[in-house]
């Protein structure tokens, strides 16, 4: 397996206390490199791959100029015509046809033009003597009617791909309608997911819970988001706040991953011991951002493996992974960073005091108000464990730093979650 390149050891080195988001994109975009090699597969593989070498059109498509519809074709003239029928053409007819001016060939949709005529008339359209000898063919055509011309839909040399670009359901049919049976691309990413904390009880047959435990939702989550993401993961368990395990597992798992995503054990609690792990085996860089859910959040490397560390509240890691994990896996994948797009809409909801200068992200949904104009509503109730407010949300409601507060009425972004994938 080729490993193209190696993360820098200053990767994600700044000098401030704490980052705004817009600079924690900055840092991402600008230091990380695609660190995965290159393979090729067979299209049916490629689905959601980044690609990693430009593919051009080596034939137009179509070949050939050929029919649109079921009908006959003719050479265009002003005025009803009446023509002799000449010849039936088919899809996937090969032998060429030629046709006289006063002549129209019986033609179905796909078949290739025959030469001499430009146009063709719908069967609805036509009337046909009843010896089927000759057809009518009333005016009002234009010129080319329903005629698809050679290379309309790709031109011979045109590009099909970029190197980088995630490879969807579309890209995959017109890399088939080349031709091409595989594609190169940048392997995956290979991503560890990691759950730590004692209260922790992993899902799983008759499990009886007591108070004081917790299911580990975050890696079911997570793994399914990864699935959105060029990666693929391996989820490592749950591990106890305990710092000799700690150091042995995510030791191992830098050795054998791309990417180590951890929950939990965040922050700066005595029994918080994934940060100070890291410490000790590797570097670690992003600290606290600016932003809610999710302020702490870290970014860092063991060896040649980047850890991002996400908050262990189920919707902080959420949100954080959209926000940051996705972007450097795309990265570290080959990939670009595409920024989600905002829209503006209408709030439903009061906001009355915000604290300045962190950006928020709330959990919102599209609906009517009573007058029927698009608003956007939010979540009433706040918790950053409540994965309800992910349940009920279509996307996320960006409040920027130096907003203060929110009236009913007020423009503010939505990001639907389809903008990461989702
Ligand atoms: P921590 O970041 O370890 O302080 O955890 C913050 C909160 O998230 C605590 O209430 C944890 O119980 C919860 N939590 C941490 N990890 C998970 C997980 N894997 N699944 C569900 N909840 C979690
Ligand atoms: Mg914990």
């Amino acid at each position: 397996m080729k490993r193209p390149s190696r993360i820098a050891d200053d990767c994600f080195v700044h000098d401030r206390d704490r980052l705004r988001h817009a600079e924690v994109l900055a840092i991402l975009s600008e230091r990380l490199r695609p660190v995965a090699g290159t393979e090729t597969v067979s299209l049916p593989k490629a689905l959601g791959r980044i690609a990693a070498e430009p593919v051009l059109a080596m034939r137009d498509v179509p070949l050939h100029d050929n029919s649109a519809v079921d009908g006959f074709a003719f050479r265009h003239r002003e005025g009803d015509l009446d023509l002799a029928v000449g010849p039936t053409v088919a899809a996937g007819d090969l032998t060429p046809v030629s046709l006289d001016p006063d002549w129209a060939a019986r033609i179905f949709t796909g078949a290739i033009m025959p030469a001499g005529t430009d146009t063709v008339a719908m069967q609805e359209d036509c009337i046909l003597s009843v010896d089927g000898r000759s057809v009518r063919i009333p005016a009002g055509l234009r010129k080319g009617a329903n005629r698809r011309l050679v290379g309309e839909d790709l031109r011979k040399g045109e590009a099909v791909v970029e190197p980088g670009r995630q490879l969807r359901p579309q890209e995959l049919a017109a890399l088939a309608s080349i031709g091409l049976e595989t594609i190169p691309v940048f392997e995956s990413v290979r991503i560890a997911i990691l759950s730590t904390g004692n209260e922790l009880l992993r899902v799983g047959g008759n499990r009886s819970i007591e108070a004081g435990q917790v299911f580990d939702s975050n890696s079911v989550m997570l793994s399914a988001l990864c699935k959105t993401v060029p990666a693929r993961c391996t989820d490592l368990g749950i591990l106890p706040d305990d710092p000799e395990t700690l150091r042995q597992t995510l030791s191992k798992a830098a050795d054998e991953h791309d990417v180590i995503l951890t929950t939990g054990g965040a922050s700066r609690g005595a029994e918080d011991h994934v940060i100070r792990t890291l410490d000790r085996l590797g570097k670690r860089h992003l600290w606290q951002i600016a932003i809610k859910p999710g302020r702490p959040m870290t970014f860092g490397q063991i060896g040649n493996c980047v850890f991002v560390g996400l908050p262990g509240n189920p919707v902080a890691a959420f949100v954080c992974f959209l926000l940051y994990c996705r972007p450097a896996v795309f990265l570290l994948g080959g990939g670009r960073h595409v920024e989600p797009r905002r829209f503006p809409v209408p709030a439903d909801f009061l906001v009355e005091r915000k604290k300045p200068d962190r950006r928020e992200f709330l959990r919102g949904w599209l609906a009517q108000d009573d007058r029927g104009n698009l608003v956007v509503r939010k979540f009433e109730r706040d918790g950053s464990g409540l994965i309800s407010s992910l349940r009920q949300a279509e996307g996320l409601i960006e409040l920027a730093e130096e907003t203060r507060s929110v009236s009913p009425g007020d423009l503010v972004s939505f990001i639907p979650f389809s903008e990461f994938g989702l």
